[in-house]
């Protein structure tokens, strides 16, 4: 755990009582604080009392009052589409609100580093889609390579929960717009862009809202090394800002799987199934990613330049980097194969929660019996519309089932309602060769409680056959 600093003896408010919440309370009272803690939900406060936390009830003005600071889920909205009622009173008392992230940051740094040779380093990935992914490699390529490391933030371990740092160590952070946006203290070694398409609009008021939570990372973080994928016009942006805000050294290393970046000081490209690294004119590496990688599919090449570029700026050579790429075989419900029954392939993309997700997973695929739906999000199936013509037929599920139904009306397709049905009926109609696919292009929050359960759903009914 790491102690948070900086509010001995206060009362400090703590709003949400997930992962992340609980972490908080313990890593605060670790650093001699005394945490007030709420959830909504009297099932969860009830859980989180079994963990020794100290519930409080933070809608009574008198408790409210005596918090320092409220810290905040990053499931809790605090200012779209409006503001948690707590928030809204504390931001009317004038308390500061912030979350974990910003906690971390605030504690992380110890004197006792002095000692250290190789002073411990944060790398934090953000992006649309591929973080969990571009994560897990980073961790992945640097354990292979002997450098201390611990992964966490969004992707499932609270950072307060990390162990403190240690001589030489990176700690690699998943960080998701939610997190950006609202944490006061930013401060990354090296920040990961990965890309940008339109998501979670409701909570940002919008994709303006959107791209500058993200960008919060690189233009407040300032990084020493911002690392980020250019091939769409936010990225882009984002560099020409980096590079001319923070006049250090190669502020920036550009990847693209689109152009040969040859612009670029520093940049990372793929070209014919090769990564390129380009510095100062000329290429210094180049890694083959025909073969013997698991990570398949132009998406999974972005991560790839993502994380490379990343190792690349900790010091570890590109022969050593090829070699750990070889050896990740990829995170559970992301694209995941699972087998073949009488010849029909199976693949969970659970994870696939928006249109530029699972157009990836139906890119990747020939005749696609598509398992689709959930709790809708904007923008809902027209964001995938033409359907790829690698779709042989569609299997609607979960509470979008009437809407996507309405806009694919003058296209073939079957409303199942469940998942079980969808798999039962998607196999019936299979020939050997087809793929039954999982990529629902929605939250799973209809139906289950997270993205975790409909995938494990979802193999399940795979093995059941
Ligand atoms: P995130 O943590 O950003 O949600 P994940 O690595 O968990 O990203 O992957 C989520 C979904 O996005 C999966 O369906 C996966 O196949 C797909 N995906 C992974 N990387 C990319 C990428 N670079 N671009 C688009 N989709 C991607």
């Amino acid at each position: 755990m790491i102690p948070v600093r900086g509010y001995k003896n206060c009362f400090v408010g703590v709003l949400g009582l997930g992962l992340s919440g609980i972490a908080t309370a313990r890593a605060l009272e670790s650093g001699g604080a005394s945490p007030l803690c709420w959830d909504d939900d009297q099932a969860v406060r009830r859980e989180a009392k079994k963990c020794g936390v100290q519930i409080h009830d933070l809608n009574s003005e008198s408790i409210l009052s005596q918090v320092s600071v409220l810290v905040v889920s990053p499931g809790i909205p605090h200012l779209f589409p409006k503001p948690h009622p707590i928030i809204a009173k504390a931001l009317k008392k004038g308390i500061v609100i912030d979350n974990d992230i910003s906690l971390f940051f605030r504690s992380f740094a110890l004197n006792s580093w002095s000692q250290f040779q190789k002073i411990p380093k944060v790398i934090c990935v953000t992006g649309s889609n591929g973080k969990s992914t571009t994560t897990g490699l980073i961790h992945h390529i640097l354990s292979e390579n002997a450098v201390p490391v611990e992964s966490g933030g969004n992707i499932g371990r609270a950072v307060l929960s990390l162990k403190p740092g240690i001589e030489g160590e990176v700690k690699v952070l998943e960080i998701s717009s939610y997190q950006a946006d609202l944490a006061r203290t930013l401060q990354p070694d090296l920040a990961v862009f990965l890309n940008f398409t339109p998501d979670h609009s409701e909570r940002h008021a919008g994709n303006g809202g959107y791209f500058a939570a993200k960008s919060r990372l690189f233009t407040m973080g300032a990084p020493d090394k911002s690392i980020i994928g250019v091939d769409e016009i936010e990225g882009l942006f984002l560099s020409n800002v980096v590079r001319e805000e923070f006049k250090s050294a190669e502020p920036v290393i550009a990847f693209s799987v689109d152009s040969m970046l040859k612009g670029f000081n520093w940049s990372v490209f793929m070209k014919k199934g090769f990564l390129i690294e380009w510095r100062n004119g000329r290429q210094v590496a180049s890694v083959d990613l025909r073969e013997k990688i698991y990570l398949a599919g132009k998406h999974n090449h972005q991560n790839i330049c993502a994380a490379y570029a990343s190792c690349r700026s900790i010091g570890i050579a590109p022969k050593k980097i090829a070699a750990a790429l070889s050896t990740f075989k990829g995170l559970p419900h992301r694209m995941q194969i699972l087998g073949r029954k009488n010849g029909v392939l199976f693949v969970n993309d659970s994870k696939a929660t928006n249109c530029a997700s699972a157009s990836k997973a139906l890119e990747s695929f020939k005749n696609i019996h598509w398992i689709v739906g959930g709790k809708e999000k904007d923008p809902g199936i027209e964001g995938l519309m033409p359907i790829n013509k690698n779709v042989k037929g569609i299997y609607l599920i979960g509470s979008s089932e009437k809407s996507f139904s309405k806009k694919l009306s003058q296209i073939n397709h079957l409303k199942c309602q469940t998942l079980e049905k969808a798999v039962k009926i998607a196999f019936e109609n299979s020939k050997p060769s087809d793929t039954i696919l999982l990529a629902p292009a929605c939250s799973s929050f209809d139906q289950f409680a997270s993205f975790e359960e409909r995938g494990n759903r979802f193999i399940e009914l795979f093995k059941e056959f």
